[in-house]
């Protein structure tokens, strides 16, 4: 198993991981660090991502690989390729769905198709790319446990929110790399952060142009 700053190194280099610069986030806030969500799976590294995945959860024997639409359910599907390959050749894959009609307070996620009586009273690892307040991973999780299957494990490419085992009310999550992304307001910012000592705001990834025209 490679270790965690083999996985931070790797997605820096393809620039999904950013450290250490100066980014506007979509809620205003600044900060050092920016994780860039969609483009993990885009590159041919991610079929080391998924490997690294597998090798995080195959200890747990799931039965069933799920993941939430959407980057969860493709890197899922990558995982089961995987799983079936090396460890479990009767494991059995489903893609968790966005629920459009799902009213406020409602979560958000649902397993449709069938797929609710094919994990039902199974073992089952839950696959997201990036946990941010793990909302989605709990919503996912819920919808599993509703259609009466177990959730095991939740396994991410990277947590950067601090997310727990405890917040999402499942045994165990694991993940290749932890990004303790600190969020700084403006004010913050121009006292301590990266304002403070005149690092350029990037305009390439965040609201940075956004916020550079503002100001
Ligand atoms: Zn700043």
């Amino acid at each position: 198993m490679k270790s965690e700053s083999y996985y931070l190194d790797l997605f820096g280099k393809l620039g999904a991981i950013f450290k250490g610069s100066h980014f506007v986030y979509s809620k205003g806030g600044h900060g050092e660090d920016y994780v860039a969500k969609d483009l993990f799976g885009t590159y041919p590294q991610a079929e080391e991502m998924v490997h690294g995945l597998c090798e995080e959860i195959f200890n747990f024997r799931p039965e069933i690989i799920c993941g939430p639409e959407l980057w969860g359910s493709l890197f899922a599907f990558g995982v089961y390729l995987d799983y079936i390959k090396h460890y479990d050749a009767s494991a059995r894959f489903c893609p968790i769905e966005k629920n459009h009609e799902a009213k406020d307070g409602e979560p958000s996620f649902i397993l449709r198709r069938g797929y609710d009586k094919l994990i039902k009273g199974k073992k089952i690892t839950l696959i997201e790319d990036v946990l941010n307040t793990g909302g989605s991973a709990a919503e996912s999780a819920w919808a599993v446990e509703q259609c009466g299957g177990k959730v095991i494990i939740v396994a991410a490419l990277c947590n950067r929110g601090k997310v727990t085992a405890e917040k999402l009310g499942v045994p165990a999550v694991v993940s290749l790399v932890n990004v303790d992304m600190e969020v700084l307001t403006e004010e913050e910012c121009k006292k301590r952060g990266p304002c403070s000592r005149n690092i350029p705001v990037r305009t390439d990834y965040g609201h940075g142009k956004q916020y550079l025209e503002k100001t």
